[in-house]
This record gives structure tokens, C-alpha cells and sequence, in this order.
């Protein structure tokens, strides 16, 4: 295969090897086979500059973080110590209805439930950049079929959803099943529990940039492993999430609230945590 060198020794697959002048026969040709690579190299990956010596012990050390312990699914687990707690199980203080009318999912022994018909709800705080955690349980028995039974979602920033839908045994279209940015990316693989069970979210977000006048200059990014298992891989929302469409980002603030979706059925949440991330 031709590859050729680029000045960080890397090859570059497809790109032409340097060939003895007399078998060039036309300039033109000659332009492609020297000029190619040459632009190739320019597009090289660049590795970022570290400021600090290897070793170096004037360098700051890692904030000490008491880890959480692990869910079962007879028992929620716990938060990291330097975690913001959006629901430890006993009360729906940190949320607030997107319709501004009085809190009415429903709270239960442990979890908290959608109330089919009240409408989304979100954080009443606002998060930039996040690591986040979601436990959630569709009803069992499913109810409905495709797009219906255990359908609820976690909407970062209250607009880029990630889907909640019994996945197990249901089938619908795969950017629309659970773990999927729903319409635009489905989960690298299915790794979804039967209906009942408790099922983990633990995401990695960073939201879109933009610049003072208001282009977009990097899109969001999700991470997302699902019961554990990588499911999204750094992908890139479109923008903002839609039904069967993919409209573009509209500027938005650094900092907004989380949102849980009434699709009509009375999912379960518990054990939701959330860590902001420095801004880069
Ligand atoms: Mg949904």
C-alpha cells in the first residue's frame, strides 16, 4: 500500500510515496505526487505542550474525593463527597416542574416517579460542564410497544436527550431505543436490563461554545456508559434535540438545568448525583 511519512513519522494511508522524478511524465501529475503529501503533513496531529517537568512536586496535587458505593438493585448507593446531590432518596427539593407549577411527580419509598400528564421536570440549579449519574426503572409489566413503554429521558442542559425506553425487549428504530441521543446517535451496544430492574446512566458532558458573536465554535460532547458498558464515545449532538428532526445550535448560557422527561409513563428515578467539571 503507498503510504507516505509525515514529518511526525506518522504514515498516511493512501497518500503517494515520493517516485523518481523520471517516472513523472507531466507536470500536473508531477504537482499531485510532491505537493499531496506535502499538504497531507500540514494536517498532522498536533500533542499538547505541558507546562510541567515530568515528576515535577511543585506541580498542585488532586483535590482528595471520598468515593461513592456502588448500587444493588435492592439499594441505592451513594454520591462521590465532592458531588451535588439531586436526589438522596427522601425528597424532590432539588427539582421544580418546567411548567412552574408546584412539584407533582410522584415521591416513593427510595425512588421518585413520573406522574403521567404533569409535564418535565428540571434542576431548580443550573450546570455547566458535568459528570453526572442516573438510576432509572421502566414498569414492569412494559406497557405499550416501539416508542411507549418506560419512554422518559435526561435532557443535559434541557435540550441533548439521551433516551430512557424499555430496550430489552421492546424493539423500535435505533437512534430512538434507550441509551440512543435520541434521533441522532443509537448506543454503540445494547447493554439494557429487563423492565423493573434498576438501570445505570453515568454521563460525561461538556456543552457547546460559541463565540461573542454568536457561531458556533465547538459542539457538545456526551459520554455515556450505560449499566457500565460504553455505550457513547465522545459523540457530537447535531443540536438540540427534536422529534424526527435535527435542528442546529441556537446559542445557549453555560450553565443550564438538568430535565427529566413525562413521556406519559411513570418511570422511576433514584440516586442522582452530579460533579461540574471545571471550565477549560
Ligand atoms: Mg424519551
Amino acid at each position: 500500500m503507498l503510504a507516505q511519512k509525515s514529518i511526525l513519522g506518522r504514515s498516511v494511508p493512501g497518500a503517494p510515496s515520493a517516485l523518481p522524478p523520471a517516472l513523472v511524465l507531466k507536470s500536473g501529475q508531477m504537482r499531485i505526487r510532491y505537493l499531496l503529501p506535502l499538504a497531507l503533513t500540514a494536517f498532522a496531529a498536533s500533542v499538547p505542550v505541558i507546562k510541567w517537568k515530568t515528576g515535577d512536586r511543585s506541580r498542585p496535587l488532586p483535590a482528595m474525593v471520598t468515593p461513592g458505593e456502588p448500587s444493588t438493585q435492592e439499594h441505592a448507593g451513594t454520591a462521590p463527597s465532592d458531588a451535588v446531590q439531586l436526589f438522596n432518596g427522601r425528597d424532590l427539593s432539588a427539582w421544580q416542574q418546567h411548567n412552574g407549577k408546584p412539584i407533582a411527580w410522584k415521591l416513593g419509598d427510595g425512588y421518585f416517579e413520573v406522574a403521567p400528564g404533569a409535564g418535565d421536570i428540571v434542576t431548580k440549579q443550573p450546570f455547566g460542564d458535568c459528570q453526572l449519574h442516573v438510576e432509572w426503572a421502566t414498569p414492569n409489566p412494559a406497557h405499550g410497544s416501539d416508542q411507549e413503554p418506560g419512554n422518559s429521558g435526561v435532557y443535559l442542559h434541557s435540550l441533548y436527550e439521551i433516551q430512557v425506553l424499555e430496550s430489552n425487549r421492546n424493539k423500535t428504530y435505533a437512534d430512538g431505543q434507550a441509551g440512543a441521543i435520541y434521533c441522532q446517535y443509537p448506543p454503540l451496544v445494547n447493554p439494557a436490563r429487563p423492565p423493573g430492574e434498576w438501570q445505570t446512566y453515568d454521563i460525561v458532558f461538556h456543552g457547546p461554545r460559541f463565540s461573542a458573536d454568536a457561531k458556533l465554535l465547538e459542539p457538545a460532547t456526551v459520554t455515556l456508559l450505560f449499566n457500565g458498558v460504553l455505550a457513547q464515545d465522545h459523540v457530537m449532538p447535531t443540536g438540540p434535540t427534536d422529534y424526527m428532526k435535527r435542528p442546529p445550535y441556537k446559542v445557549t448560557p453555560p450553565k443550564l438545568p438538568l430535565l427529566l422527561q413525562d413521556h406519559g409513563q411513570p418511570v422511576r428515578y433514584r440516586n442522582i448525583w452530579i460533579r461540574e467539571l471545571p471550565a477549560e
